[in-house]
């Protein structure tokens, strides 16, 4: 047997304290994203075939869940957790979204308070909107920037879905102004059509927010759709320096600009100054003794497919599920799950092991190719390479000190 990095014990004691369970409500959309992650450019999922995740299997998954979470190995006093409901596009099952709200609004868990949240285009958001303002919903809007900057998102018509979105996001910010406030965010997707600076803008001055701005995933491309993907890439860090006020954007962004999250990782792990509990505190960091920067299973969240497939998150691989659900059963085999990590990091151990970045890496081995092979990971940093990620830190902190105490004061660790 190889080398225990984690076991099946860390794994339950992950599931009694989860922080976030994902439903993929459904693998149907209304709209035909030109650079959808179940479109032409990827194929690393399972195919879409406009099913809906089965109810009696999710009811199942939270009454297993909710005896973990009132078991001894619980030890988080009053967390809350977050339910997501995500697609395709979510609000196509809503029969599914409530039937679940209802479930777990009656369930007897004295520990947990419970939020809900979703990610949706919007396009059914004026028929929705009374429910998910009612039930306070954290909502995650699709959408990236003006009419030109959103074009990639278009109806099965192929006709823009701008119109439509725009206004049903009006007429929400319009009824519930506090809700709208408070709870409703944007996503948008940075490529050839938009800009950081555009879409800053964009939602800065038309809704007073400031959205989250994610890059195409590019990870599990076609071969055959490699150069279409790559005109279609766009590199959040160079859009950004291509504005003029950059640092203001950035400075107004924080935690939701790469800078800011960078010089947070840094904080955190080399100032000497951050603890994550009073062990910490009192007897010093724990040396990391997992290579790579991934989470441990269910340390972050659960994501359960439409096909009853259970994987870490939503961000990954299909093909790297760790368990499944049924109506009557829950298969989850702890070591199993330890196993196949355990095997994972022993890949990684050599190189990570010689990196420079080891104790502050953010690099998830789900990300890496040739996983089940020979992975090779080209965030390694040598001597040379690490000392050039830390001048670049310091010289940030140094030009903009008081980001110093606004990080240390507003950023929590998880
Ligand atoms: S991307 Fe990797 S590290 Fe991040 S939550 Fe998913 S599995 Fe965990
Ligand atoms: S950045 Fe370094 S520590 Fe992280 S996975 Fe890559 S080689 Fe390992």
């Amino acid at each position: 047997m190889g080398k225990e990095y984690i076991s099946a014990e860390d794994i339950k004691y992950h599931l009694s304290n989860l922080k976030q369970l994902t439903f993929e409500v459904t693998d149907a959309c209304n709209l035909n994203c030109k650079y959808c992650a179940y479109g032409e450019f990827y194929n690393d999922y399972d195919h879409r075939k406009n099913k809906k995740i089965s109810l009696p299997a999710a009811l199942k998954l939270i009454d297993y869940l909710v005896e973990l979470w009132n078991s001894a190995q619980n030890v988080s006093a009053n967390r809350n957790v977050y339910v997501g409901f995500y697609g395709g596009e979510p609000l196509l099952n809503m029969p599914f979204i409530k039937s679940i709200v209802d479930y777990i609004d009656n369930l007897h868990c004295p520990h947990r308070t419970f939020i809900y949240t979703m990610t949706t285009n919007a396009l059914l958001l004026g028929r929705y909107m009374d429910y998910l303002a009612n039930h306070d919903f954290n909502l995650l809007i699709s959408l990236d920037g003006d009419e030109y900057n959103t074009s990639y998102r278009v109806n099965k018509s192929n006709e823009s879905a701008y119109p439509l979105i725009i206004k049903n996001v009006d007429a929400l910010k319009e009824k519930y102004p506090g809700y709208f406030m408070e709870k409703v965010n944007f996503n948008a997707v940075l490529h050839n059509r938009n800009s950081i600076n555009e879409i800053y803008e964009f939602f800065k001055t038309r809704y007073n927010k400031i959205p989250s701005i994610g890059e195409l995933n590019n990870m599990g491309i076609r071969p055959d759709k490699e150069d279409l993907f790559q005109r279609t890439y766009r590199n959040s860090r160079e859009s950004l320096r291509q504005s003029e006020n950059y640092e203001a954007i950035e400075q107004d962004m924080f935690m939701k600009s790469g800078t800011y999250q960078s010089a947070t990782t840094f904080l955190h792990r080399y100032s000497g100054h951050v603890y994550h509990d009073y062990t910490e505190l009192l007897f010093g960091q724990k040396e990391k003794t997992i290579p790579t920067g991934t989470c441990i299973p269910f340390g972050k969240k659960m994501f359960v497919t439409v096909n009853s497939k259970i994987l870490p998150c939503e961000k990954i691989g299909q093909q790297y599920a760790l368990g499944s659900v049924s109506k009557t059963s829950v298969e989850l085999d702890f070591q199993a799950i330890a196993d196949k990590y355990n095997a994972y990091y022993a890949k990684l151990e050599r190189q990570c092991s010689k990196c420079r970045r080891y104790n502050s890496c953010l690099q998830c081995i789900f990300n890496l190719n040739n996983l089940n092979e020979t992975p090779v990971c080209y965030g390694f940093m040598d001597e040379k390479r690490f000392h050039a990620y830390q001048a670049g830190q310091i010289d940030f902190l140094r030009k903009h000190p008081e980001e110093y105490y606004r990080i240390m004061e507003k950023v929590t660790v998880e």
